[in-house]
């Protein structure tokens, strides 16, 4: 797989103490999630103590390839996005890979972090034209039954089993490709949900849309664990769409649910739902519902199941080179 290419634009700003950043990179985030945040978080920091220090920690959950390395989005997070790009702007960067001190760091971040994918068709982000099989795994272990919980919890570094959404308990083993689609049993192909969100999570041909929605549904519904967080971090969170505390989540139709999902995990915007030939993206949409999709719980219609054929139905009718890569962020609106 070639790699990604980090460009950014600049504008200035400028003292104090030192900052320390950290970030877990979640199973569910993948490169692109996991470096926004962090360049988030950099750029927060310069704007309420401008000049200070910046000491950036990462850790990573899950993210192991066959070999029991990190697979390409963890290694790449470390070796190319943090001790390439960002160690521009900070003072230290601590990875589970090397920790380095660097002598100065540069206060003028950029503003807008751009990634940019490599021209050779290197395989990047669903093929919506292919329908294909898109696990995480690339080879995944041969084994014919589900690994054990523990096996899971181990694989995510948790511990102890909890729901990756919600943090309750019991939890109950996702496939995140399921088996009728040709997933895997390998651990990898896991996750840990409770029964309400394993029930609402898709069944999908594409393993990092499921990832999104877990990282969507995290942000959706676990907002009450900021509550008792300092009234900057507060104000920053809710600057950044993160909700704090659950609030009522009013009854909405299914498609208004499937629109919400549309534009949280894959940024469609209110003109995206103006298709000029509805019948051409429900011809498609069926199209890969009936391939690409699997029903679950003997559940008709999932929202999540739904959203993904949408929008992988939209990427069909723009045309031949259209990949996805899910994104997931909270959007206020429904
Ligand atoms: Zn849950």
């Amino acid at each position: 797989m070639g790699k990604r290419k980090i460009k950014a634009k600049v504008t200035p700003e400028r003292q104090g103490k030192g900052l320390a950043i950290y970030h877990d990179m979640a199973v569910y985030e993948n490169f692109e999630r996991a470096a926004g945040r962090i360049f988030e978080s950099v750029k927060h920091a310069q704007a309420i103590r401008p000049g200070a220090p910046r000491y950036v920690y990462i850790d990573i959950q899950g993210h192991k390839n066959e070999n029991g390395a990190f697979d390409h989005d963890a290694f790449e997070l470390i070796s190319d996005f943090a001790l390439g790009f960002l160690s521009n702007y900070v003072s230290e960067i601590h990875t589970p890979l090397a920790d380095i001190k660097f002598g100065k760091q540069d206060d003028n971040i950029p503003d807008i972090l751009r990634i940019q994918y490599p021209e050779d068709g290197s395989d990047y982000g669903y093929d919506t034209a292919k329908l294909p099989l898109k696990p995480r795994e690339a080879q995944p272990d041969q084994r014919k039954t589900r690994p054990p919980i523990q096996a899971i919890v181990d694989y995510l570094g948790m511990d102890e089993p909890a729901c990756l959404v919600c943090w309750r308990k019991p939890v109950e083993r996702a496939h995140v490709v399921p088996t009728s689609l040709g997933g895997s049993m390998d651990v990898r192909n896991f996750a840990l949900l409770c029964k309400s969100h394993h029930a609402e999570s898709p069944d999908v041909a594409d393993a990092e849309s499921f990832w999104a929605w877990v990282d969507y549904a995290e942000l959706r519904d676990s907002p009450d664990k900021w509550l008792g967080a300092p009234e900057e971090h507060k104000r920053w969170l809710t600057e950044h769409g993160i909700k704090i505390g659950v609030g009522n989540r009013e009854p909405t139709s299914f498609f208004s649910a499937v629109k919400r999902e549309l534009k949280s995990i894959y940024s469609w915007a209110d003109s995206d739902f103006k298709v000029a030939d509805w019948q051409a993206l429900m011809d498609e949409f069926h199209k890969v519902m009936d391939a690409a999709t699997g029903k679950h719980f003997s559940i008709e219609k999932k929202i999540s199941t739904h959203a993904w054929a949408y929008n992988v139905a939209r990427g069909r009718i723009q045309g031949p080179e259209e990949r996805i890569i899910p994104i997931s962020r909270l959007t206020n609106d429904n």
